[in-house]
């Protein structure tokens, strides 16, 4: 199959007075993996239905394969689309569920055939040919509608919350299959979802999207490691967000006066150097707990704080505990035999210094 790019150039899109997409920049790489991320009414259905032809933009330009297809209608674009609610025939088979889109193109009986067979093949569903849709399980179902969109050979898969209506192992099962699937036929992907976990999981790339806006793009681990904004921060993972002051920032060190915790010295690498109001960020794992902390560690910032609530995780426990009149998530990895800080326990926590990143407010 075909590898096309799809870029969007400056692209906004407004309901009456509601703008819903915000001049939109993204360029999605030909045979990526690329997921839309954001909460419910970010705005990523709309992106996709607009690639995909359903949606007009006022402003901006959408190009496929380098050719601009605005105001192009969907069945001239050949883009396939993979929506949520699978919208099968119910009373047609799986065979001409699949066949359905080749038989709207004319396409000759025999390759009609040969097409369905493939694409049957591709999903494993070759002996469920003559079964229909309410026959099949969840995840059969959406493989049917997996098969009816490959089998057409558009030049871009779209997906929209494609796993939302399975349960939660079949949704963690689907998700390799449907990457290793996009992997064989080497198809420019893109996928909508809320789920960070999925987008994490799955893609090469993503957009996180907030308020209509393209908060960031990048790898998972990018993301991860380098959210640009609170936004961003808190939306990809578990982060912790102390408000405070930047006091100074001389040198190779940085002065932080943190809402209800006080002042705080970090490495100047933590951050841009800021003056006025920023957001201290670092992850759960980046904190240690400790009833007596270590003398003389100068690697951790060492705080008091008092638990106030634990859950144990499996692989970790997550503690809250509050440090002055913040409360913060700290994750211990679990061993057998470790005991848990009971609520109430005073203890020390230590931040790994360099894990600890400044944002902007
Ligand atoms: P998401 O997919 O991120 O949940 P949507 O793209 O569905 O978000 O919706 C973004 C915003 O656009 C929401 O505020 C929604 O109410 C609005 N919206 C979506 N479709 C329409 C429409 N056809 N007419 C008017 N407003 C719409």
């Amino acid at each position: 199959m075909k590898k096309n790019s799809v870029q969007c150039r400056g692209i906004r899109l407004a309901y009456g007075n509601n703008e819903v997409l915000k001049n939109i920049n993204v360029d999605i790489q030909p045979g990526e993996f690329f997921a839309l991320l954001g909460p419910s009414g970010s705005g990523k259905s709309t992106l996709l239905r607009l690639i995909a032809g359903f949606n007009q933009h006022q402003h901006g330009e959408l190009l496929i394969d380098g050719r601009d297809v605005t105001g192009m209608p969907p069945w001239e674009r050949n883009v396939g689309m993979v929506f949520q609610s699978y919208a099968l025939w119910p009373h047609l088979t799986v065979w001409d569920n699949v066949a359905f889109g080749l038989v709207e193109r004319r396409v000759p009986k025999a390759e009609q055939a040969r097409k369905v067979e493939q694409a049957l093949a591709t999903v494993g569903l070759e002996r469920f040919a003559q079964r229909r849709p309410g026959q099949l399980s969840g995840g059969q179902q959406q493989r049917v509608a997996l098969a009816r969109t490959i089998v057409i050979e558009p030049q871009v898969l779209l997906l929209d919350e494609p796993l939302s209506n399975l349960d939660k192992s079949l949704r963690v099962q689907m998700r390799q299959e449907l990457l290793a699937l996009q992997r064989r036929l080497g198809i420019t992907t893109i996928f909508v979802t809320h789920d960070q976990e999925e987008a994490m999981t799955t893609a090469d790339r993503m957009a996180v999207l907030d308020k209509g806006v393209v908060q960031q793009v990048g790898s998972p681990r990018e993301l991860y490691d380098h959210p640009v904004n609170e936004f961003v921060a808190s939306f990809v993972g578990t982060m912790n967000l102390l408000p405070g002051t930047v006091q100074s920032h001389e040198g190779q060190q940085l002065t932080l006066d943190l809402d209800g915790v006080g002042l705080v010295q970090l490495p100047a690498t933590a951050g841009a150097p800021v003056r006025g109001r920023a957001v201290l960020s670092f992850r759960p794992h980046a904190l240690q707990i400790d009833g007596a902390p270590p003398a003389g560690d100068a690697r951790h910032l060492w705080m008091r704080g008092v638990v106030e609530a634990s859950e144990f995780l499996g692989e970790a426990t997550r503690y809250q505990v509050r440090v002055g009149t913040q409360s913060l998530s700290v994750d211990q990895p679990h061993h057998r035999g470790v005991d848990r800080f009971a609520a109430g326990s005073s203890v020390g926590i230590g931040l790994e210094r360099s894990q600890a990143r400044l944002l902007p407010i």
